[in-house]
Order: C-alpha cells, then structure tokens, then sequence
C-alpha cells in the first residue's frame, strides 16, 4: 500500500522505525492518551536510533538525514500515536531553528544533547492575543545593560513543560514605519524567570504536553539570540511554515495509515449476516475512500518534501499536505467510526482517538483557514 516510491534506504529506514514503534510506542499509545502523559523517557532511545536528530548534521551527533525521513519517521510514529508524534516534531523544530540559524557555538553547544534526545526541543511563537495574528506578539526584549531583558506569555506551546531548550521570539522594536520587529532567543530550562505555567487538557494528541510558557524579567546575554536582531519573523515562519506544517502533515498521513488498517482489519474480522462485514459493498466504499484519502495526502506530503530536500521553496505545496491531510484524517477517522458501528465509540479500539487527534491537528501549526489563504493567494498571484 503506497503510491509515492520511496528509496531503498528510506524503505530500510522506515522498516526499522516501524519496527520501534511496533514495539515501543504501539503497545503504550492508549494509555499514555488516557494519562496525558508524554513519554520523555523514550526520547533518548529514539535518539540511539537517530529519531530525535534524524536531520541534524552527522558532526552534531545526528542522522544527518533530509525531511523526506523526517516525514517517515514522523508518519510511522503517529500510526499509533499522534501525540508522541507532536512530541517529536516539535522537538525538530527547536533543532531545526538552530541548526539553520545559530551560530558554530550555538550548534555545538544545543544541539549534541537535542539530537541525542537527552534534551528536548520546543518553539515557542504563539500567544493568548491569536496565533494567527504573528506579527501582532506582545512579548517583548529589551537590551539594558549589555543583556536582553524578556518578557511574556506563550499559549499552546508543545513540549511547554518538558522541554529544555526553548526558542522564543519577542518584540525587539519597531521598524521605521512603525512595525514590529522580532527577534529570536534560545532560553534554557532553569533560567530563573523562565518557566511553565497552565498546562492544557486537550481534546487530542494526547501523548504530548500543551502549555503556557512564561518569561519575567529573563536576562540572557547576547549570545543567546538566535541568528541577527530582527530576523524573528523569516526564523519562526520558516520554522513553522515548512517544518511545522510538514510535520502536522506527517502526523495526519499516519492516522490515515491507521484508519486504512484499521477499518481492514475490522471489516475482515466483524461478522454479520454470517459473514465478514467487507463482503459488503458499502463497507467497501468506505475502505475505498480512506484508502484514496490516505494516497492522496501521502503524495501532496512526500511531493513537498521533495522540494525541501532539493531546498526548493515549498511554502504553499506544504500548506496544501497540511490542510488536506489534516482535515482527511478527520473525515477517514469518522468514517471508520461509521464502519465499525457501535464498536467505533469503544475506547478499546484506536479509532476514536484517532478523531481526537485528527481534530487537534487542525489548528496546529495554524488553521485550516489559515492554510487556505496562504493557498489562495499563491494562486491568485499565478
Ligand atoms: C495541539 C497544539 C499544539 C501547538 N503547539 C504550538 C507550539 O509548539 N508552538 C507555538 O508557537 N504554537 C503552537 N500551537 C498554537 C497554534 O499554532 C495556534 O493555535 C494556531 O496558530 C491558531 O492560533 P489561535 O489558536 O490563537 O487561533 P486564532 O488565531 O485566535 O484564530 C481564531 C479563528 O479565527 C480564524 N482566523 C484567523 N485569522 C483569520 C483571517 N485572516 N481570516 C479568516 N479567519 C481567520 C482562525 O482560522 C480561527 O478559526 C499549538 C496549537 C495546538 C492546538
């Protein structure tokens, strides 16, 4: 099953995570949704296998591999569980920002441990006045002294209370029409004024934790902000334009993947009329479509990240996986509900939280609305 041809040593590599997962990550998912509880303590095995810095350069103690196979990894992990899947693609794009935007010192000092998975990574952009309204942060940075003085509130933030190395950005001015100016900090844990504050009961993703992060009067030195004064916006955007929005695709590929085997399996093994409920063609339809939805949403993803690993602008071929995937999911996710019946609202069986986190994934990485601007204008300037 599987339109998009992969590599020989993407396939091997996919074998090999999938053989992880089956192990590692499919036998906990439901409880670790149950708990809402991120399994932090399986980052550092998932670094021995090269997960948590699958594109990290080799010399930083990565895999040194392309999106294409973060994407994999990313999908294969959230067959079974899409908010350890969360987890995970957060933490790529703290390492993300640095590895493209920091310094020789910044890399060498961040990002061995975040590739090892001994430290995990977050990015922290959004706020309580609208995610969508980027330009609009009111968290600010101030330079007094010779250091930078931060201040503010992050929402949403994944990872908010696990992870170590965080990257905020802040207003550092106003440009000469009057702008916003934006700018970029890495904050480790511990760094006195710098902290978690609520953590969210999300509906979905579970297995990832959501949160506030805040920073009062956070005093950093200079070395501590990430690429130049001002280059705030082209950091997080590209962060959460390409690497962000590929990975929530990622996550919805692998629900789709889910719903497809799920809805196999259960129309194989439901008998009915004394025989299995896929000799039905009704039911047959419904696996037709989340197949078709499945191979469509794999394609628009693994296309884009084609053109990521050929560093090709991508920014609107990413939008379109990310809408498309995410909102497939939803709909495949409630399609095999429908096809299981009654046992399609039993928590027992993955499919309901498959929903869940179908749903969640929406406005991750900004909204399905969001998407479809940022679509329509690409195609409206031809
Ligand atoms: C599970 C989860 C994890 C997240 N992780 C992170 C993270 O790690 N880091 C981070 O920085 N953020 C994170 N976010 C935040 C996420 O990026 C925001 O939730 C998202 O950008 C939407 O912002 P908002 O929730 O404030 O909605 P708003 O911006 O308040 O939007 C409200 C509504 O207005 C609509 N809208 C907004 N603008 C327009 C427009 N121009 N035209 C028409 N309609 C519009 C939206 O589509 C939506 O329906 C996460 C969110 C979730 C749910």
């Amino acid at each position: 099953m599987q339109m998009y041809k992969f590599t020989e040593d993407q396939e091997m590599l996919r074998k090999a995570v999938r053989e992880f997962v089956e192990a590692e990550i499919a036998p906990h998912a439901q409880e670790w949704d149950e708990e809402d509880r991120c399994p932090v303590e399986l980052f550092p095995k998932m670094g021995e296998l090269g997960i948590t810095g699958i594109f990290v350069p080799e010399q930083y103690g990565g895999a040194g591999l392309g999106y294409t196979e973060r994407a994999i990894v990313l999908e294969e992990i959230s067959r079974y569980s899409g908010g350890l899947g969360i987890a995970m693609m957060t933490h790529h794009m703290g390492a993300y920002v640095i590895n493209t935007f920091g310094t020789a010192e910044q890399k060498q000092k961040y990002l061995p441990e975040l590739a090892a998975g001994t430290k995990i990574g977050g990015l922290s952009v959004t706020e309580p006045a609208g995610g969508s309204d980027f330009m609009g942060q009111k968290s600010t940075g101030e330079l007094k002294d010779g250091k930078w003085v931060l201040n503010g509130r992050k929402c949403f933030i994944t990872n908010s209370h696990v992870a170590s190395t965080d990257v905020w950005t802040v207003r550092t001015g106003t440009d000469d029409k009057g702008r916003p100016v934006l700018s970029t900090f890495i904050i480790e844990k511990g760094t006195p004024g710098h902290g978690p504050g609520r953590k969210e009961n999300k509906l979905g993703l579970r297995g990832s934790v959501t949160g506030d992060i805040i920073c009062s009067d956070v005093t950093l030195e200079p070395s501590q902000m990430l690429g130049k004064e001002g280059a705030g916006s082209k950091i997080a955007m590209g962060a959460i334009g390409e690497l962000g929005r590929s990975g929530m695709a990622a996550i919805c590929v692998g629900i789709l993947r889910g719903c497809v085997e799920e809805s196999v399996k259960f129309a194989n093994e439901r008998i009915v009329y004394g025989k299995p409920i896929s000799k039905l063609q009704a039911i047959q339809l419904m696996i037709a479509d989340n197949r078709v939805d499945y191979e469509a949403a794999n394609l628009l993803l693994y296309s884009a990240m084609r053109l990521k690993d050929a560093a090709q602008p991508c920014t609107t071929e990413v939008s379109i996986a990310k809408y498309f995937a995410s909102e497939a999911a939803a709909r495949a996710a409630k399609r095999t509900m429908d096809l299981m019946g009654g046992y399609g609202v039993i928590n027992e069986y993955p499919v309901g939280r498959f929903l869940r986190d179908a749903l969640t994934s929406i406005p991750s990485g900004a909204t399905s609305v969001i998407q479809q601007l940022i679509i329509a204008g690409d195609t409206l300037r031809g």
